[in-house]
């Protein structure tokens, strides 16, 4: 490609908004653009290392034995209610009228579209097992659209759904997809974790997420020191603690005026966070949930959803917390014995519940108590662990330190079992031609995602640093001027590299030289070539590393053989 025809439009300045280095620099780079809130243009350099992921993806997909199909991703709104999820999506779905008033959705995902698929097609044993795969566009009404490509509302993903006989089929289609997420993310040159995971709402049993480790990704990942044990913080029970025993004083109501969070409290009595108790309450499909955890612990949102059930989980209102006699600032499970048990619920973590002596909130208004003892104090609640793992705790499998890590979510496969093929009435013929219901696995690769965490982890202060393998362009060749020899030699080379099957850009720009090399590094090309003075004088050319800086000079005649050799040391 020539730089002169390329639409690459770079820019000088870092445009405001753009909080993490991902999205700072595929905007500066002329890589993405944005068109409303977490939608974007693919402008050419940054859609040419999505299909490098892409490729990496088919072939990938293509050796493990799945088919690529492509799927409507405009979806009747029927298959959804079939399954159940056309309300669990809720807000997070685009949904959308035809001029009849049929309602249809953009999808979110593809179980249900391809679970009716097969219905219909699918009859027999013998037809299995069927592994499908597609790569498109997915459409997420996400609450918080940010971070550019890492969480957009229409971004591109690679799903693929299989359908086995039973678990024991399903089991081997989730190993080889496993391993063929784990040979995608090793050549698109991702640091990431394999990690434990929980299904949330999707459903199902066993499933794994893929993160890539960055500073900037959204999900704690705990991992042991010692053992291979990592999972996502969610998925964790944490050991109960030990706490000393201590003789239970009486209750007694204490004031503690402006003493809304944990923090003020602990200053106001002087009191250690572990001797507090923190009530965080919830909204589940209309329920009221008070989880109480110890001051220096956090509530795990999903293990609370997992032992309510329900479908959507979020924070109460005031309202709520009113109209149930809690004080907001003040909560505790302390005046609410005569609830409706089924209307509020009532949570207390296994740590905190063993706690002596504490305080908590009143549920009036500048008020706390001291000497609570929950054990004694606490009446018809319900005793689970619901706290995160955090890093004092250690590894629930060998008992060693543990580490807690931010990952970006790049990928994640599921065993689903059979809870869409029962929904959606999808079953085949077994050997004694009884109806069975598909046991099927589902697999998600977020490829605008992998190539903004591949950003996040290999990128300095002048701009990206690509992995050969996704890089827009392997090398760059920039003559140092329009001199008439040096663009001679310069599209000689271009020819050659192009001809040894290297993807090149030439630039021929009439700009400096300076803005040439800031653009190069900028762009993150794994190699430059200078072409300049010493090309001319002694037939030798500058190529420099991106990722280490190093500099070599070579002759002119030498220069696919050279490059070739560098990259391939970089892949
Ligand atoms: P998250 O927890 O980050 O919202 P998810 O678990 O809902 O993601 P999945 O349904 O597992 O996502 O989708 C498969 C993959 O699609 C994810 O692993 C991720 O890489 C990618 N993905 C999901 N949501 C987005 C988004 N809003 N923008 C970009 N990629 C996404
Ligand atoms: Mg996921």
């Amino acid at each position: 490609m020539l730089a002169s025809k390329m639409y690459c439009p770079t820019l000088r300045e870092i445009p405001a908004g753009a909080e993490v280095v991902s999205h700072q620099y595929m905007l500066k780079a002329g890589m993405i653009r944005k068109n409303s809130s977490g939608v974007y243009t693919l402008l050419p350099m940054g859609w040419r290392v999505v299909k490098k992921i892409e490729a990496i993806i088919r072939e990938e997909m293509e050796n493990a034995g799945a088919q690529e199909l492509m799927m409507p991703i405009v979806q009747p709104a029927e298959i959804w209610r079939e399954s159940g999820r056309w309300d669990v999506y809720g807000e997070e779905m685009f949904k959308l009228k035809d001029r009849h008033g049929n309602e249809y959705c953009l999808a979110p995902t593809h179980e249900e579209l391809i679970t009716t698929l097969v219905r219909n097609e699918l009859r027999s044993y013998k037809q299995l097992p069927v592994n499908l795969y597609q790569i498109q566009n997915k459409y997420r009404d996400e609450i918080r659209p940010r971070f550019g490509l890492m969480r957009g509302r229409e971004f591109i993903m690679e799903d693929g759904y299989s359908f086995d006989a039973d678990e024991e089929g399903l089991k081997k289609n989730y190993e080889l997809m496993y391993n063929a997420y784990v040979r995608v993310f090793d050549r698109c040159g991702l640091d990431y974790r394999p990690v434990q995971a929980d299904s949330g709402q999707i459903g199902g049993s066993r499933t794994h997420e893929f993160m890539a480790l960055a500073a900037s990704g959204e999900a704690d990942v705990v991992h042991c020191t010692k053992c291979d044990f990592a999972a996502n913080v969610e998925k964790v029970e944490p050991h109960a603690l030990e706490i000393a025993d201590e003789e239970m004083a009486e209750m007694a109501l204490i004031e503690t005026r402006d003493c809304k969070t944990i923090e003020d409290l602990h200053k106001l009595m002087n009191m250690p966070a572990e001797k507090t108790l923190k009530s965080v309450a919830f909204n589940v499909d209309g329920k009221l949930v008070l989880c109480v955890v110890r001051g220096d612990h956090e509530v795990n949102d999903v293990a609370v959803q997992k032992f309510v059930g329900g479908m959507n989980i979020e924070a109460a209102d005031e309202e709520l917390l009113r109209a149930n006699g809690l004080v907001p600032g003040y909560m505790s499970p302390i005046g609410s014995e005569k609830r409706d048990k089924e209307k509020f619920i009532i949570i207390v973590d296994k740590t905190a519940m063993q706690v002596k002596n504490g305080v908590t909130g009143a549920n009036k208004d500048g008020y706390h108590y001291k000497n609570v003892n929950p054990v004694r104090d606490f009446k018809n609640v319900r005793i689970e662990t619901i706290r995160l793992i955090n890093a004092d705790d250690v590894c629930p499998v060998c008992g060693a330190p543990i580490k807690i890590v931010q990952g970006i979510e790049v990928g994640q496969v599921f065993e689903l079992g059979t809870k869409y093929s029962k929904a959606l009435g999808a079953t085949f013929l077994d050997k004694n031609g009884k109806a069975q219901p598909f046991v099927m696995g589902c697999y998600g690769i977020g490829v605008t995602r992998t190539m903004a965490a591949a950003i996040e982890q290999s990128h300095d202060e002048n701009g990206i640093i690509w992995p050969v393998s996704i890089a827009p362009y392997e090398v760059d060749i920039v003559p140092i001027n329009e001199d008439a020899a040096m663009m001679a030699i310069a599209g000689e080379i271009y020819a050659r590299l192009r001809g040894a099957n290297i993807d090149t850009m030439l630039d021929d720009r009439k700009e400096r030289a300076g803005v040439k090399f800031n653009d190069a590094d900028l762009i993150g090309y794994p190699l430059r070539i200078t072409i300049g003075k010493k090309t001319l004088q002694e037939g030798t050319i500058e190529i420099k590393v991106r990722k280490t800086g190093q500099v070599v000079t070579v002759l002119k005649e030498e220069t696919v053989s050279q490059c070739q050799a560098l990259l391939s040391k970089l892949r």
